[in-house]
């Protein structure tokens, strides 16, 4: 199934984080459309959470389209969801009966909010904005919501010294996300006062933790960082992707047999 909103022309968080990670990688998968990531269980996974919990009528759609969700079964056994997704199911439905988390998921689900950041086109999809309550909500699966991980310096603008431990929202980048999706939403002139973070686990039972994403001066430092990001990006795609950088690990570069060489 090809999701049309994927291979759109504007930059999008993901593209950015793709661009970060392999530029050879962003290249294949975001700009020429020529590879396509294979989802693992554990994005499809995160991918029912978000079907069952934001758009629940094309729940039967989604377990159509992805066979791979259900057990083989046989003449006489019926076919069951395999264990990762039905700890799916239980997490979106804990998730819906918790009346703090169903609460901040009152509103539009899944809508697209597009605009330009210093001439650069760049798109957005809210998992959830209530426009009434001026507030933005993400859904991320973490392993765990206590555990931290390392993160590098400079791989976040604040991250100074040798490094630090940050939650697994933040290390992957939830300043961004969320700093992009207020600044498209408010160019539409909709204010926005409270952006959120529902990070949840597929524990049994599931584990929840929201972030109140309200650090100013790190969303400030990410959408500073994600519009030079920008820049280069539309630079590269304007000169067909000169000198692209590899990593030579990602699945793209394994997939074309680049191989790269270090000294050490
Ligand atoms: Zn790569």
């Amino acid at each position: 199934m090809t999701d049309p909103y994927h291979t759109r022309s504007e930059n999008s968080n993901s593209s950015r984080k793709a661009y970060r990670e392999c530029e050879v990688k962003w290249w294949a998968v975001n700009v020429e459309h020529t590879h396509t990531i294979t989802p693992t269980d554990d994005m499809l996974a995160g991918s029912l959470v978000h079907c069952m919990a934001l758009e629940p009528d094309k729940l039967d759609e989604f377990r159509e389209a992805h066979p791979e969700i259900w057990t083989k079964g046989s003449k006489n056994v019926k076919p069951r969801l395999r264990e990762k997704f039905a700890a799916a199911e239980r997490t979106a439905e804990a998730m819906l009966a918790n009346p703090m988390l169903a609460d901040l998921l009152d509103g539009v689900r899944e809508i697209v909010y597009t605009g330009t950041i210093a001439g650069v086109p760049w798109r957005g999809k809210l998992d959830c904005i209530s426009v009434e309550r001026q507030r933005i909500v993400d859904l991320k699966k973490v392993p765990s919501v206590d555990g931290e991980v390392w993160v590098p310096n400079r791989q976040l603008p604040w991250v100074v010294r040798r490094g630090e431990y940050l939650p697994v929202v933040e290390a992957r980048g939830i300043h961004y996300q969320l700093g992009l999706y207020r600044e498209l939403v408010e160019q539409r002139r909709i204010e926005i006062r409270e952006l959120v973070c529902i990070a949840y686990t597929l524990q049994d039972p599931p584990a929840f933790r929201v972030y109140i994403v309200n650090n100013e001066a790190k969303l400030a430092q990410a959408m500073e960082d994600l519009t030079q990001t920008g820049i280069e990006m539309e630079r590269l795609k304007a000169h067909g992707g000169m000198g692209l950088l590899a990593c030579g690990s990602c699945e793209v570069c394994r997939s074309m047999g680049i191989v790269e060489t270090e000294e050490i």
